[in-house]
C-alpha cells in the first residue's frame, strides 16, 4: 500500500484514540499491517521484481512520502490552525502509521539487526500475498476512498 494511505490512516486511527497516546501510537502501528493484510494498488519496490533503476524505485517512494507529508501537513494546518495539540496528533499519527515500512527501507538497505530482522518477517507475513490488485486502478480508488474517509473523520474530531 502506499505511503500517503499508511500515514492518513496512521493519523485518524491516532486521533480517535488521542485520549491515550500510548494505545492511539499502537494503534496507528498496527493500522499499517491491517491495510496491508488486503490485497491492494502498489508500485513496486522490489528491485528483483521490477525493471525500474533503484533510482527510479527511490525516486517513487520519495513523492509518495512527499505527498503524504503534503496531505498531513495540510490536514494539520487546515484542520488544526490553532490547536497545536491536535497538529501534533496528526503528525504522530503519521509517523506510526508509516512506520512498519520505514524499518522495511533500512531492511532493503542492509541494516539487519535482530530488530530490523524481526520487524522484516512481522511485515512480510501480514503483508498481502495476493497481487491480482496490485496494478488494478478500482483497487487505487479505493486507496483514495479510504483517504477521503479518514479526512472526514479528522474533520470531525
Ligand atoms: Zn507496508
Amino acid at each position: 500500500m502506499i505511503l500517503t494511505t499508511h500515514a492518513v490512516v496512521g493519523a485518524t486511527t491516532y486521533g480517535l484514540l488521542q485520549d491515550n497516546p500510548v494505545l492511539a501510537s499502537a494503534a496507528a502501528f498496527s493500522s499499517h499491517y491491517v491495510l496491508d493484510y488486503f490485497p491492494h494498488w502498489e508500485y513496486e519496490t522490489d528491485p528483483r521484481k521490477t525493471k525500474d533503476k533503484k533510482i527510479i524505485i527511490v525516486l517513487k517512494i520519495l513523492i509518495d512520502l512527499a505527498i503524504a507529508f503534503t496531505l498531513v501537513s495540510i490536514l494539520a494546518f487546515y484542520v488544526f490552525p490553532t490547536s497545536p495539540k491536535n497538529f501534533a496528533m496528526v503528525l504522530t499519527g503519521a509517523f506510526f502509521g508509516l512506520l512498519p515500512d520505514g524499518f522495511q527501507l533500512l531492511y532493503m538497505l542492509r541494516f539487519r539487526h535482530k530488530t530490523i530482522s524481526w520487524t522484516q518477517r512481522v511485515h512480510d507475513f501480514f503483508h498481502s500475498e495476493d497481487e491480482s490488485l496490485k496494478r488494478s486502478v478500482r483497487a487505487m480508488v479505493t486507496q483514495v476512498v479510504i483517504v477521503l474517509v479518514c479526512i472526514a473523520i479528522i474533520y470531525m474530531i
